[in-house]
Order: structure tokens, then sequence, then C-alpha cells
């Protein structure tokens, strides 16, 4: 991008001077088609992300996450270019798709488009607070020459954690209009806070689906323990695979036993008695400490997971958007009791446990201390 376009594009409001010499706009580099159809690979997440663009449910906020160089960014771009293309195509089971050559899909390709924003690191290595106000400060206006605005963060773990807190302000209150696209290959870098507001979608791993399918044809699991064990897998059929499909089940088992003793805020005694559930060995398992961390770290992810579909639930997310999808009815009741502030505070008093507990602290003290945080 020349400084003349940068300047017209101040001249005309769509950016700020100062914000405009921080937001950085490399894209000019990559092929020319990039319509989500030109892409290889990620068939489930185009599919998934096509319809919901479509169908105007894509989330105001999202984090693509994988392996460095699938393609996530450029899967990024194509949903900038399928939000805002002014001559959409084909009419294939992924729905339509942008064009990849109106004016508004040329101008994304060349980083010049005034509504997709792409922030990454600086000379520093950092994504600093100004940049992200920058972009948080284009997103109350309107869309200016598009349909949607998008705000692409590249390398999102580089974000300072005060520029992280910034952005969260926004994800709170998402302005109409507007998406986030986080890609980053390291997501544990992202505060949990900011975490647990974005559904993630993983690259370069299996989609749970498929991994639903693989344990179900290959490996003798009942759909239900599978669908357990892939919404905590990340992605890999391996991860799911080390422990037993009733290990999942029970995993899930105890941490939606656990939401619904403590949906109704209890006193602290009762509280304390609801997680008892969290360490209990199961009748005919075998006990040693680190069997039982093990059984309890299993327990809690699949609490986490259902906090973050307790949040997407909260904002009128669809079902589709869920890792225990199979729950929904479940999920839809206990939404009654948990609304985002506490479904977000639970996601990240779980993060805390779990890192308690690989710090060898021990397993009752840490069930202790979530219980009264929940
Ligand atoms: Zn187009």
């Amino acid at each position: 991008m020349t400084l003349d376009e940068r300047e017209q594009i101040s001249l005309v409001g769509a950016i700020g001077s100062t914000a405009g010499a921080l937001l950085r706009w490399g894209v000019a580099n990559h092929p020319m088609t990039m319509a989500l159809g030109d892409i290889k690979g990620h068939a489930s997440i185009r599919q998934l992300v096509g319809r919901a663009v479509t169908r105007d449910t894509l989330p105001p906020c999202l984090v693509f996450t994988g392996p460095e160089g699938v393609g996530k960014r450029r899967l990024a771009l194509a949903v900038a270019q399928l939000l805002n293309c002014h001559a959409l195509t084909g009419e294939d089971q992924t729905g339509p798709d942008a064009c990849g050559a109106c004016r508004a899909c040329e101008r994304i390709q060349r980083g010049v488009h005034a509504d997709v924003l792409v922030l990454e690191p600086g000379e520093t290595g950092a994504i600093k607070v100004d940049a992200v106000r920058a972009a948080v400060e284009q997103t109350i206006y309107r869309p200016f020459e598009g349909r949607k605005r998008v705000v692409i963060v590249d390398d999102a773990d580089r974000l300072v954690p005060e520029a992280q807190n910034a952005l969260l302000k926004t994800l709170e209150e998402p302005p109409d209009g507007s998406v986030f696209l986080l890609v980053t290959s390291r997501p544990h870098m992202l505060l949990p806070t900011v975490r647990s507001r974005c559904p993630e979608l993983r690259f370069g791993g299996l989609a749970p689906g498929d991994i639903v399918d693989l344990l179900v044809q290959e490996h003798g699991f009942e759909s239900v323990a599978a669908r357990a064990a892939a919404a905590t897998a990340d992605g890999s059929l391996a991860r799911a695979l080390e422990a037993g499909s009733t290990d999942h089940l029970q995993a899930r088992e105890s941490a939606t036993a656990m939401l619904r003793a403590l949906a109704s805020a209890p006193n602290p005694r009762q509280r304390l008695e609801a997680g008892k559930g969290l360490v209990d060995v199961r009748p005919g398992r075998k006990s040693s400490p680190a069997a039982d961390r093990e059984t309890l770290t299993r327990r809690l992810r699949a609490l986490s997971t259902l906090f973050r579909d307790l949040q997407v639930l909260a904002s009128r997310g669809e079902v589709a958007w869920l890792s225990n999808v199979d729950l929904a009815p479940d999920l839809a009741d206990l939404a009654r009791s948990y609304d985002t502030d506490r479904a977000q505070r639970g996601y990240v008093s779980v993060d805390r446990a779990v890192q308690a507990l690989t710090r060898n602290a021990s397993p009752k003290v840490v069930v202790d201390w979530l219980t009264l945080q929940l």
C-alpha cells in the first residue's frame, strides 16, 4: 500500500492518521484468488464458517488456532471477502462464495479495503495496545465501504496483556457490523477471559465431528462417549484415545453433575459437598495419586468445555458452535443459572485449577477452592 492510498483512506475518515500508521496491511504477496472454495483442506471449517456467513450467525469473535503455515490467516481473509463481496458466486453445498474479482475482493486482496483491518506484530514483535485501540475505535462506526467490518489479528498471541484487555472490553459488547478473527498457533498465550468469549476453530487437527466419526467407526466408541471425548481432544484423535471411552463419558458426567448441583448457588457447605463428585474414585477403578490427578484433570477439561458452551448459548450462538452439541437441552437448562458472566468466571477459575494441578497442588484443595468460585 502506498502512502497516497493510506492518506486517501484517512481522508475519507475510515481510519485516523495515527491509526493508519499503527495498522499493518501486509497481504499483497498472497495469491490472487482467495475465496473459501480455493483453500485446501479444512473442509469442515470452511463449511461451518461459510454457512454461518450465509445465515448471518457468525459469532462476533472467532479464534483460528492450529499449527503455523496451514492457511489460518488466508481463511480469515477469505471470510472477509465472503462478508463483503459484491458478486457472490457458486451455490454448491457450501453455499455462496466470494468471487475473488470484484472491487471489494480485489481491495481486500491488496490490503486496502477500508473495513478489513489486519493487525500483526510490529518491529518489537508485539501487538501493542494503541494498535488495538485504533482498530476498536473503527468498530464504533458502521462499515465504510462494505457490509461488515472485519478485524483480523494475526499472531494474536503477540497481543500484550493490556492490548488483550482493550480487546476484551469490545468482545463483551461486540459492536454490530464487526467481526474479530484472532489467528494464532499459541492460543494458550491469550488471556482466559478472551478465550472464553470466542469459539475456537482448530486448523490442522481434526474437527470434533470427524473425531466422533473415527471413534465410533474405528474404535468402538458409543456415539455419546465419542462426543464427550471429542469435546476435550483439541482436534487430536490420539488425545481422544489417551483415555477409554467410559473415562471421557464419566468425566463429562461428573462435570455436568457438579454444574447442576451448584446452579442455584448453594451455601459454602453444600458447595464443598458438590465438589466431592469431581474427586470421587469410581467403584472398581484403581486409585493412585497420579491416576486421581489425571482423572480430575480430565473432569476439569470437560468442565471448561461446558462453560464455553454456556457462553455460546448466552450469546444466542447456534447449537453448531457447541463442543457438547449432544448436551444442548441440558446446557439450555443450565444456561438459566449460568449467565455469561458466571460462565466466564467459571471458565477462568477452571483454567487456574488445571494450572494449579500441574504444579502439584492437592486435588482436594484445588476442588474446594474451585467450588467456592463458581
Ligand atoms: Zn467479490
